[in-house]
Parts: structure tokens; C-alpha cells; sequence
């Protein structure tokens, strides 16, 4: 556990606030360079100076460029307020009514403006409200002021166009170099003022492999509960940047280490916790791991098969209880797919266009047991066949049954009409023993158990 060598500028006292004094690193001394910011946000930059503004990049951007990376967006800090930096671009737009930002666009990139903010007291009874808004968001402040509302202090640093040096209010580039994600003032308050603040930690921590300071990391065990007064929509907006960002597996350890699956997805966490082999774990594993090594390679992802994944234990589950029911396949599948998906969303808002496919991926499951010529042709041109079939490959390791009906569909994929006619006349064979055996079950009172979600 890495502990601070020595104070760093901005120290926390003990009623929480915090007493900022600047840092100011010049060019010499940090490694950030023009080439590395996009033009774009340069012109951005050299406008708002130019017009008397201060203008510098801030957030993400300055982070990740300290670290040697290359940020995906460059967000941007003035005391310019938005309707001045309208008047400066054509290309301008003002967004949000709570939080006013000014979007400048640059043909697909955008160039996000945010005027310096004053701190967020307590947003709950400290709001003013005019004509029925709420303003207080758009309380304008110094840069001083605007670096402590934020979350992290690494998110906090300023790099400035008018002398190319970094401003640190509050010990970030120290934390920066120490590898450390520090919540700026006392944790559990500014946990409670936003507590995706906790989501943010875990991502951030397994996106650039830092470790969270003991202090911001404590409060989460006893506070994620929190969590699950956060607007729905907005979870999901973060799951997105948790599992599709290119270290979902880093984030879904992150999230298991600090209890928190249980508040994201009590049913998975249900589900897991009486899967004894751990197969159900394995496989949500093994589907982040490929959507990491998609998005590395810049292939399409989506929340569909992500969620499809995430939530296969507890669906699987719910299948297996309705068909050892009696229920029939479809049924089966049907009544698990909408109680799942029904309880998670009321957490996480999965939107309809992502939970339609979902839905189809897993029905599609027990459809590729079934080898008829013509239920195989159907399936084969399926628009979700490559998903279904990609999902199918994951649950490989369920069993051997599993992994032969792989290989097979692997094959009928490739198959012209005379290989796929023996493929289907040796996948009869085998399916006629299939049905016997379920015939003779059946005589015997329990039906076959998870026909449904088993292979
Ligand atoms: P990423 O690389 O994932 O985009 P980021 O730090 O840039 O990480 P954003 O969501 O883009 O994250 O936010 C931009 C900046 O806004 C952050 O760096 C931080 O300064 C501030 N910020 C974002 N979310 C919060 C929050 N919940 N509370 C306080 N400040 C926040
Ligand atoms: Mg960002």
C-alpha cells in the first residue's frame, strides 16, 4: 500500500474543506506537448486567449497526456461564460439547462467548454431555483474554486496555453506520479453529495492502473448502497464507460473487490454466489475479455452482448427453475428473460433497443440444439445469428455437450449444401439419442432440467 512521502500542497482538514494553494509546473518540468493535443482544441485554446479568456485544458485530457497517453476527448476551462464563448465560434452550440457547457464542433469532434464553477455546497437544499430551474449549477467561480468540485485530484490539474505550464490546487500531479486516485476534500461527503463518485474510482483505478488512497477507498463498503438512489440512466451511461472502454475485466474485478456487483446487479451476484464451479464468473469473464480485445482492435461492441453476459447466470438460473417446472422451452424462456431483465433495469436502464437483441440472443440459445434441416437454414440466416452463435461460443466450457454443438455450428457455417446434408444426417443421429433419453425422463415424472438455457 503506497503511502504519501510528503504533504502535498492541498491538505484536508479535519471538518472536510480543503485549504488549496497552487502549484504551478512549469514546461520544463512536465511532459506535455502541443503535437499531442488536437488541433481542434488548440484553435479553441488560442481563441479564448486571444479574446482576453483564460483558456485551459483541463480533466481527462490533462491526465492522460501526463501519463503518455492519448486522450480520446479535450475538454476545455474558461471564465469566459458560455454565451462569450458562443459570440467567439460559428460553430457553436450551448447545452444542458443545469449544467451550462458550450459545445464547439470541429466536424465529428467536439470541443467541450465548461466556464470555471463555484463548489457544489449541498446540492440538495442549497439550490437556487429561478422560473422554476435550478441554477445552481451555473454558479460561476475562480479556477481555484472550479478545481475543488471536482472529483479526483489528478482529474484536477490545468494546463494553460498562454505559458504551457500545469496548475495543481490540490496535490494532483503529486498523486499523478504516485499513481494514486485521491477524492479532493473528505470522502464521505463527497460520496454523498454524487455517489457514482465510488463507480468513477474503480473505473478510473483499472483504467490506468493506479491504486485508490486508503481514505477514498474505506468509505465504499459502507456507502455503496447509495448507489442505488442514482438515476437508472445514468448507471448506465457508466456501465458503458465501466465495459466497453477497453478494461472490463479490470473493472468487473474492481467492482467485485469493493461489494460492489451486488448494488449493479444483485441478480447476477445471487446467481453467482450458488454457482459452486464458478462457470457462470468464468464466463462473464471470458465475454469482457473479448470485448477488451475488440475495442483494442476497433471493432464494433455492444450493450447487448455485453448485458446478455453479465446477466446469463442469473437467467440461466431462472430458466433451469421454470423448465425442472414443467414449463416448456419457450416459456421457460420467455418468463426468466422478462423477470431478469425487468429487475436489473429497474437498476441499470438497459434502453429497449438494447434489451430487444438481448433478449433474442438468449432465446436463440436452446434454438441451436435443435438440428432439422429446416429450423438449421432458418437459424443460419438469422439477422442475430452471429451474435447468438459468438455467445454460444462463449458458454463453450458449460459442458462437453456444449463445446461438440460448437464445433458443429462452426462447421454448418462453412458448409456448402452436400457438407451440410451430412452434417445434419450425423447431428440426426445424435439427436435421436437426445430424444430418447428425454422421452424415457419424462415417463420418469422430472423433466429434463434447463432445456431451455443448458446446451
Ligand atoms: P475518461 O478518460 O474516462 O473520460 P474523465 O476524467 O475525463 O475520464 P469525464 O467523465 O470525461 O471523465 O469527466 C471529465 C472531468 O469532469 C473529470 O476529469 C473531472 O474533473 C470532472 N468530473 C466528471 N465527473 C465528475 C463527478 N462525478 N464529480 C466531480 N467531478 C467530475
Ligand atoms: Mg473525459
Amino acid at each position: 500500500m503506497q503511502t504519501r512521502q510528503s504533504p502535498s500542497p492541498a491538505e484536508t482538514i479535519s471538518d472536510g474543506r480543503v485549504t488549496p494553494s497552487l502549484r504551478i509546473i512549469p514546461r520544463a518540468e512536465h511532459g506535455i506537448s502541443r503535437r499531442q493535443i488536437s488541433a481542434a482544441a488548440l484553435k479553441v485554446l488560442y481563441r479564448l486567449a486571444e479574446a482576453g479568456h483564460a483558456a485551459y485544458l483541463v480533466g481527462g485530457a490533462v491526465r492522460d497526456l501526463l501519463l503518455g497517453g492519448s486522450p480520446k476527448d479535450f475538454d476545455v476551462a474558461t471564465d469566459a461564460t458560455p454565451e462569450q464563448v458562443q459570440a467567439l465560434f460559428r460553430n457553436c452550440r450551448l447545452i444542458g439547462r443545469r449544467f451550462r457547457l458550450a459545445h464547439v464542433l470541429f466536424g465529428a469532434e467536439i470541443i467541450e467548454v465548461a466556464t470555471f464553477r463555484a463548489i457544489h455546497a449541498d446540492p440538495d437544499d442549497d439550490r437556487e431555483v429561478v422560473d422554476g430551474r435550478v441554477v445552481r449549477d451555473n454558479v460561476w467561480g475562480t479556477q481555484e474554486e472550479d478545481a475543488l468540485r471536482r472529483d479526483f485530484t489528478v482529474n484536477a490539474l490545468y494546463y494553460g496555453i498562454t505559458d504551457f505550464a500545469v496548475r495543481d490546487y490540490v496535490g494532483g500531479f503529486e498523486d499523478l506520479i504516485g499513481r494514486r486516485l485521491r477524492l479532493i476534500g473528505d470522502p464521505e461527503t463527497r460520496y454523498r453529495e454524487d455517489p457514482v463518485r465510488m463507480l468513477r474510482a474503480v473505473r478510473l483505478a483499472a483504467k490506468l492502473g493506479f491504486v485508490i488512497d486508503p481514505p477514498t477507498e474505506a468509505p465504499i463498503a459502507r456507502m455503496r448502497g447509495l448507489l442505488r438512489e442514482v438515476p437508472p440512466a445514468r448507471l448506465f451511461d457508466e456501465c458503458l464507460k465501466l465495459f466497453l472502454t477497453g478494461h472490463a475485466v479490470e473493472s468487473f474485478l474492481g467492482l467485485e473487490r469493493h461489494g460492489l456487483i451486488p448494488v449493479l446487479f444483485p441478480e447476477t451476484a445471487q446467481a453467482l454466489a450458488s454457482d459452486r464451479e464458478g462457470k457462470g464468473r468464468a464466463l462473464i469473464l471470458r465475454a469482457l475479455s473479448n470485448t477488451d480485445a475488440r475495442v483494442r482492435e476497433d471493432k464494433p461492441v455492444t450493450p447487448s452482448f455485453l448485458f446478455a453476459a453479465l446477466l446469463w447466470p442469473a437467467y440461466r438460473a431462472a430458466a433451469e427453475t421454470r423448465s425442472a417446472a414443467g414449463l416448456d422451452p419457450q416459456r421457460a424462456h420467455q418468463e426468466a428473460a422478462q423477470e431478469v431483465l425487468s429487475a436489473q433495469t429497474r437498476i441499470v436502464a438497459l434502453p429497449r433497443r438494447f434489451s430487444g437483441p438481448l433478449v433474442e440472443i438468449w432465446g436463440m440459445q436452446w434454438r441451436f440444439e435443435r438440428r432439422q434441416r429446416r429450423r438449421v437454414v432458418a437459424l443460419l440466416q438469422h439477422p442475430r445469428f452471429r451474435a447468438a452463435f459468438d455467445f454460444l461460443a462463449l458458454r463453450r466450457e458449460e459442458s462437453a455437450a456444449l463445446a461438440e454443438l460448437v464445433e458443429w455450428w462452426e462447421a454448418a457455417q462453412r458448409a456448402g449444401d452436400r457438407e451440410l446434408a451430412d452434417l445434419l444426417a450425423a447431428a440426426a443421429g445424435s439427436s435421436e439419442e437426445r430424444k430418447t433419453r428425454r422421452r424415457r425422463r419424462r415417463r420418469g415424472r422430472k423433466r429434463e432440467a434447463g432445456s431451455a438455457a443448458e446446451g
